[in-house]
């Protein structure tokens, strides 16, 4: 029997800016983290009874949260186990999803090379169907357990989710990813391959920088980054938020920018490259107001 979610669990007013790796936003009313799944379950469970909204954080790394923080539960995935069974490897949902991309690859297992360097979480990789080089998150997936919104359990095959470009299903739905499953291939090719995807992306990327990934999503037979750049806003700045000098669709905290700034910037952006070049640009970063349904950000 699981334990029920006590409210003294809560943590009040946690900054959120320690929990995106654009190293902004304001407090979460309550924050509580989860290392199991029983206890997602329960504090989803509880979540529901009160009639309170949440949100489920994994690294933070596609997140821009609002300075004035966020009106309801942030619940932090620290799911971390990982059981190798090969072909297939089952993660929590809280586990590296950069570090599996390495260590399927140095084992020879293909199929998760792209995910080297994509500093998110299994779950958050998932919701947002991640992907580089060519390869998505669900390609290798195969299964997922969800904690829906009443704290029960569900175990769904790969058929039984939809995805697309930087979509699941998830985004459609409340509740939480507690881990998934990905079938692998042997490839004698896999190490030199995910070491190939590491380079290219610490010489292209702006590694060093505070950022949340590329903020634009490449829109159809376009490159956002090119675009962008094609329209002179590399280096462009609003307060503390430059469009990065390295690669225009990213845009970084260079000097305690406010979430403001970031959304002042990519609208700019938007505004130029729609006034420019006549393609519409769509964001791609999650940006979470401090009050919200679950499912509009
Ligand atoms: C330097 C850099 C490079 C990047 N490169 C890439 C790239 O090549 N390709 C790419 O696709 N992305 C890239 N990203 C973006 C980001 O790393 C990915 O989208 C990643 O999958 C997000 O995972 P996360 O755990 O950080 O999610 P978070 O930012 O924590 O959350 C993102 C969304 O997922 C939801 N979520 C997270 N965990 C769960 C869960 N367990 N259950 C339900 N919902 C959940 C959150 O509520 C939120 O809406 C990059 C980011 C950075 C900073």
């Amino acid at each position: 029997m699981n334990q029920p979610f006590r409210p003294s669990q809560f943590e009040v007013d946690k900054p959120l800016s320690q929990l995106s790796t654009f190293g902004i936003g304001g407090p979460a009313r309550f924050f509580t983290e989860v290392q199991k799944t029983e206890d997602l379950q329960a504090v989803l469970k509880y979540c529901h009874a009160q009639n309170l909204p949440f949100l489920i954080v994994g690294k933070g790394s596609n997140c821009l949260f609002d300075d004035r923080g966020f009106d309801g539960v942030v619940v932090l995935n620290k799911i971390v186990f990982c059981q190798w069974e090969w072909p297939i490897v089952h993660a929590g949902a809280g586990y590296s999803f950069s570090l599996l991309g390495t260590q399927t690859a140095r084992k020879g297992w293909a199929g998760l090379e792209f995910a080297s360097g994509i500093p998110g979480s299994i779950g958050g990789a998932v919701y947002m169907n991640a992907g580089a080089s060519g390869t998505e998150t669900c390609e290798a997936l195969t299964e997922v357990s969800f904690v829906n919104e009443q704290g029960d359990l569900e175990v769904l095959k790969r058929d039984q989710i939809a995805f697309s470009y930087r979509f699941s299903n998830f985004q459609k739905r409340k509740g939480a990813i507690a881990s998934a499953k990905f079938l692998l291939g042997p490839s004698e090719e896999a190490r030199k391959k995910q070491l190939g995807i590491i380079d290219y992306r610490t010489r292209t990327q702006p590694y060093s920088d505070k950022s949340a990934g590329c903020v634009f999503r490449n829109p159809e037979s376009h490159s956002a980054g090119a675009l962008i750049q094609q329209c002179g806003l590399k280096g462009k700045r609003i307060g503390g938020a430059e469009v990065s000098t390295l690669h225009a669709n990213f845009i970084v905290n260079k000097d305690n920018a406010t979430s403001q700034d970031v959304l002042a910037l990519a609208e700019e952006v938007k505004k130029t490259v729609k006034e420019k070049t006549g393609v519409e640009l769509e964001m791609e970063v999650r940006y979470i107001p401090r009050e919200k349904d679950v499912l509009s950000c």
